[in-house]
């Protein structure tokens, strides 16, 4: 199959032409496109044989549910058995944005796209592009992230063509993103609202609009926690490079030293070294292939580069990669969630 790769300007996106990626959508086929987390790989998330597509083209497992993606919060209403409370405060928060709602389903929804769950994830987002494309299309469009299942989620066009050419008719090319981290996920089909998956959207922030208590959900936190997470694909190795990735943590002197001892030991044995720096600490590793993720004050910066080093430390053919870790005040949750997955949870404290 040869993919088409469409250039959109964002900024022109409501009068650009996207009648030939909706219809697409509308015949069942799949279609890659920007969203202001990452790109997402999307079809009409109520035919089953388009939601099949999507699994196949990601080489992604049959029950690891999707999110459906909606332009207005009536498309909630509409494929939702009950409306909880609390999901109108949230989306007149936080939506169009970077938080996913899970809720019942009803019968609309089909076990394909929520991977054999009762329960749907939903979500606006804040895109230019993909709510034109959700309206153009006249459909409801599933979409999880538009990489191979296990590789990091992709920031940019050339990261989506890179997995998915020649698997996918149609790449919508939005330039790189804005956040770089998947959305929160909120589950509120019990009692208490809980916390799936962190992202940009905060337990804070989700608690102040809400007025009650958030919970996060113990079996993301916990490095080799007992407990599953609830979400089934944060159980899966997610977001991983091809490169052994080791964080780091401490007092900066230290991490550095420390980082500077093992990489040497590791290229004295033959091996390809990356280490992931920031801009305040870059000038005291030695090695070439040592890249700043950004000035450690620049939390957002730091998000939304990491998938990208991480490929890029791919394609350069890396054995191993150091990294500083990246407890930020705000969003650092969210960030070492994705780090820690990546590392298969190897962190050095020293
Ligand atoms: P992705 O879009 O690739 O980031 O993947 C979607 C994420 O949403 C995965 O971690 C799923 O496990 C999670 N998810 C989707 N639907 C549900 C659901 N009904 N219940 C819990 N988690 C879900
Ligand atoms: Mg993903």
């Amino acid at each position: 199959m040869q993919t088409k790769i469409l250039k959109i300007d964002s900024a022109d996106a409501g009068k650009t032409d996207m009648q030939e990626a909706a219809a697409l959508i509308r015949a069942g086929e799949l279609v890659a496109f920007p969203t202001e987390t990452v790109y997402g790989l999307g079809a009409d998330a109520l035919r089953p044989e388009a939601s099949r597509k999507i699994y196949e083209a990601k080489g992604r497992p049959s029950d690891n549910p999707l999110i459906v993606h909606i332009a207005e919060f009536e498309d909630l209403v509409s494929i939702a058995r009950e409306v909880p409370r609390q999901a109108k405060l949230l989306a007149d928060a936080f939506w169009p944005g970077p938080l996913t709602m899970i809720v019942w389903k009803n019968d609309r929804v089909p076990y394909e796209t929520t991977g054999g769950m009762e329960t749907v994830a939903v979500r606006m987002p804040d895109h230019p592009v993909a709510l034109r494309l959700i309206r153009e299309s006249g459909c409801l469009v599933a979409a999880p992230s538009a990489n191979i299942s296990g590789r990091p989620s992709p920031t940019e066009a050339a990261h989506v063509a890179r997995d998915m050419d020649g698997r996918i008719p149609m790449i919508l090319d939005g330039g790189a993103v804005g956040i770089g981290i998947e959305s929160t996920i909120i589950d509120l089909t019990e009692e208490t609202p809980m916390i799936l998956r962190p992202g940009y959207i905060t337990q804070e922030m989700l608690t102040d609009v809400l007025g009650e208590e958030v919970r996060i959900d113990p079996g993301i936190i916990a490095s080799n926690s007992e407990q599953k997470p609830k979400a089934p694909g944060m159980k899966y190795k997610h977001y991983a490079p091809k490169a052994d990735l080791i964080l780091v943590e401490g007092e900066t002197g230290k991490v550095i030293e420390t980082i500077n001892r093992l990489a040497g030991e590791r290229r004295a044995a033959g091996k390809k070294v990356g280490i992931i720096a920031t801009d305040e600490t870059m000038e005291h590793y030695d090695g070439a292939d040592t890249v700043s993720i950004g000035a450690r004050s620049d939390e957002d910066a730091i998000a939304r580069h990491l998938y990208k080093l991480l490929r890029e430390f791919d394609d350069r053919g890396a054995d191993i990669i150091y990294s500083e870790s990246f407890a930020t005040p705000r969003i650092g949750q969210a960030i070492m969630n994705r780090l820690l997955k990546a590392a298969g949870h190897q962190i050095i404290t020293v």
